[in-house]
């Protein structure tokens, strides 16, 4: 068997993660096409040898704080490549992920391989997180709104909280400098009609990397004055 899809599901049995074995192929697939498509186009710095524990293993540590009913609604803010919105696609079948993006090339990137390797429950959308956020058609609809490598998380969270349905959560995945930026931002967290912020640390498989995720549900509707301009 290839090398990296013994990393990968190592690594999803060690996390705890279910991961269907023609979905685990789609995604060593997509991490191919990726490889080749970067060489012309910037779309990561990472190197390959570190492809399954960054971006695949990584993206799925969300699927550890999603719950498990079917049909979930999931936005991805700022999805780049693809992460972590196709690896949780992958994992969460039965659920619909929006791959947000402000670029229209990686939205297409995302969208178009994705469904080349197999991965069809997800859609690129090619906008701005703050204007979807005032579009009815999106404000409020999703159970789950992630993100990684996006924004601090007073700003992101401004961004997220609007998007996510009374009810649903906003997961932030975050690297070891997380805790400055959770420095006096719960007032903002409750404006926005969300729960205090909850930190779960998740270590990588197969590294020392610690991955933190930052977790909030929404437990009130957002006043309409956010996202605010900034
Ligand atoms: N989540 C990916 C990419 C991170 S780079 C990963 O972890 O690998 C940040 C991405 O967010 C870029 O692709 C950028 O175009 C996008 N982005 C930044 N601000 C945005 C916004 N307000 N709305 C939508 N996309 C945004």
């Amino acid at each position: 068997m290839n090398n990296e899809l013994v990393e990968l599901n190592e690594g999803t049995h060690e996390l705890g993660i279910k991961l269907a074995e023609d979905k685990a192929a789609a995604l060593i697939r997509y991490l191919d096409i990726l490889e080749t498509t970067n060489q012309s186009f910037n779309l990561t710095r990472i190197p390959r040898a570190e492809y399954v524990n960054l971006h695949l293993l990584d993206s799925l540590t969300g699927a550890l704080f999603i719950p498990s009913s079917p049909s979930l609604r999931i936005l991805d803010i700022g999805t780049g490549a693809g992460f972590p919105g196709v690896p949780l696609a992958a994992a969460l079948p039965h659920s619909q992920v929006t791959l947000l993006d402000s670029t229209a090339k990686k939205v297409r990137f995302a969208q178009e391989t994705a469904h080349t390797c197999g991965i069809s429950n997800c859609r690129g959308l090619h906008a701005r997180a703050e204007h979807i956020a005032r579009d009815n058609t999106h404000r409020e609809r999703y159970d789950i709104v992630i993100s990684r490598a996006v924004a601090a998380f007073d700003a992101l969270i401004e961004l997220m909280l609007p998007l996510t349905k009374v009810g649903g959560k906003v997961i932030a995945l975050k690297g070891a400098k997380y805790g400055e930026e959770l420095l006096g931002v719960d007032d903002l967290v409750m404006n926005l009609g969300g729960s205090p912020p909850q930190v779960h640390t998740v270590r990588l498989p197969a590294s020392k990397i610690e991955r933190f995720l930052i977790v909030v549900d929404k437990v009130s509707p957002t006043p309409s004055k956010f996202p605010r301009n900034r």
